[in-house]
């Protein structure tokens, strides 16, 4: 898919504020620091769309763009930041929650992993978390030009021999870098294919 325009259009505090409109929405969650902005940035095409930061957790809103006028790309705030305290943190999980589960125009959750690490408990349980609830998702590895190529293939197929001791089949898979662009193309295509159903 080509990218011909990208915009930023609203950020809501909770679900029921966000566009009354029926357009397909694709969102991105993930760990704070694990490259989200980056990575909507570079699928976008534009590298100053989603506010890159070292400050992690900076976005605490649902943020929504508008692609190509025709669909759009949700920013969902990082999940599990220790530093916060416990009453943000369950505010914002509850605002994440809401968001995943009533959101009819939601086609498909990307979940970003940063593909240095081994999989953590609080990934673990968000992935089945969202199993239990049916929600339709993929997992996207962030950062893969920061391991070489064969030590990002072996992390990546380590953290998916995992996930298959406790599942069936794995739900799609994207190995990205914002970096050098890998993963694009890829990614797109599955919107593309997905607006299309
Ligand atoms: P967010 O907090 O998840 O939105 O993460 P950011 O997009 O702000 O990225 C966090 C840090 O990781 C920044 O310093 C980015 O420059 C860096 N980063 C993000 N994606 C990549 C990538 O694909 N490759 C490399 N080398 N660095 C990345």
């Amino acid at each position: 898919m080509i990218i011909n325009s990208a915009r930023f259009v609203v950020s809501n505090p909770t679900v029921g504020k966000c566009p009354a409109d029926t357009r397909h929405e694709y969102a991105f969650i993930g760990r704070s620091n694990v490259g989200k902005s980056s990575l909507i940035n570079m699928l976008a095409g534009n590298r100053s769309l989603a506010k890159t930061s070292s400050t992690p957790g900076k976005t605490m809103l649902i943020n929504h763009f508008l692609v190509n006028d025709s669909w759009y790309i949700v920013d969902l705030p990082g999940y599990g930041f220790a530093q916060r305290g416990k009453s943000q943190r369950e505010q914002l999980e509850k605002m994440i929650r809401g968001y995943i589960l009533n959101r009819a125009q939601m086609t498909n959750l990307f979940v970003l992993i940063d593909s240095r690490h081994k999989p953590m408990k609080i990934d673990l349980e968000f992935f089945n978390w969202l199993g239990e609830n049916g929600v339709p998702f993929a997992i996207v590895f962030t950062k893969l030009d920061k391991l070489g190529t064969q030590a990002g293939k072996r992390n990546v197929e380590e953290y998916c021999r995992i996930l298959l001791e406790t599942w069936e089949e794995l739900p799609p898979v994207f190995l990205t870098s914002s970096e050098t662009g890998r993963g694009r193309d890829e990614i797109l295509d599955y919107i593309e294919q997905l607006n299309s159903l």
